[in-house]
């Protein structure tokens, strides 16, 4: 190792000097400039070691996915293949801003435009389990947010309705599921508190915000047969999540599937 330090050392000095001799001077050069900065220096190696990049982006993003169903989604117990095939398909990095791309697939909600926040991916897929959609659901979305939710539901039904009432991100949200392919997907800037009545039934309804009640308007919007998820409680602290399920008599029930912290869901638009 110290003749290698000796000679690019060497190398080294002859590159600054000036002195040149033919290519393999100049390989040497090279590997000594090199070799001579990570080997006798401590602080540009410093520098060289915190610039490294993180195993994120030595990774491409389908590889980051899988990884993302096998160690946060299966691991914890969702088994519905197509909530897997759908949380494996949508490119959740394209739904987070720039600057947050390559944690994209890690274990945690992501901050989004206007203070609102893109769920951790496990509850994205607990809630869309708990929606046990088929190929012919038509699905409605309280809170669009960055779209990705929307994007996920689209995977697996035939058709989804989502209101979001900041309109920049609904405008956002609708170029972006656009210009990823999700054309039956419908997007539009409103209070969500009073469903979609136009595109009514739903046969699944899904509350990305949280609220001390659950909408009677979403309640009656739902079909007999129908599920709706949504976090119920103190909006400043957890929630809990509640499925409700209307049977073909039109008879409610709830069950209660753990704790969640979502954004406030906020009348008006
Ligand atoms: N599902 C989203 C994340 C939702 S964050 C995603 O996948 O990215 C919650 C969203 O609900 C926020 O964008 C917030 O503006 C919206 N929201 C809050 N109250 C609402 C209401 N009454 N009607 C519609 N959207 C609402």
């Amino acid at each position: 190792m110290s003749s290698l330090v000796v000679v690019a050392h060497m190398a080294s000095r002859f590159a600054l000097s000036g002195l040149v001799f033919g290519p393999i001077m100049e390989v040497m050069q090279r590997m000594g400039q090199i070799a001579v900065v990570v080997l006798m220096s401590p602080l540009p190696f410093a520098a060289f070691a915190c610039s490294m990049p993180r195993p994120e982006e030595y990774l491409g993003p389908a590889t980051l996915r899988k990884r993302m169903v096998a160690e946060q989604i299966k691991a914890r117990g969702i088994r519905d293949e197509r909530v897997l095939r759908a949380m494996e398909r949508v490119p959740r990095h394209e739904f987070v801003p720039d600057h947050l791309q390559t944690v994209a697939y890690r274990d945690h909600a992501i901050a989004i435009d206007h203070g609102q926040s893109i769920s951790q991916p496990y509850v994205v897929a607990l809630m869309t389990e708990l929606l046990e959609l088929k190929p012919n659901s038509v699905v409605l979305e309280v809170g669009t947010g960055s779209g990705y939710q929307a994007a996920i539901l689209a995977e697996i039904a035939a058709r989804v309705f989502s209101v979001e009432r900041i309109p920049q991100l609904a405008d956002s949200a609708r170029c972006r599921l656009e210009r990823l392919g999700y054309r039956h997907v419908s997007v539009r800037t409103g209070d969500g508190y009073e469903g979609w009545p136009e595109a009514a039934p739903f046969d699944a309804i899904i509350v990305t915000c949280g609220g001390d009640h659950v909408p009677e308007p979403l309640l009656q919007q739902l079909k007999p047969g129908g599920t709706l998820v949504m976090p119920v409680g103190p909006t400043t602290d957890c929630q809990t999540l509640w499925l409700i399920e209307k049977d073909h008599k039109g008879r409610l029930s709830k069950h209660k599937k753990g704790n969640v912290r979502f954004v406030p869901l906020r009348r008006g638009d």
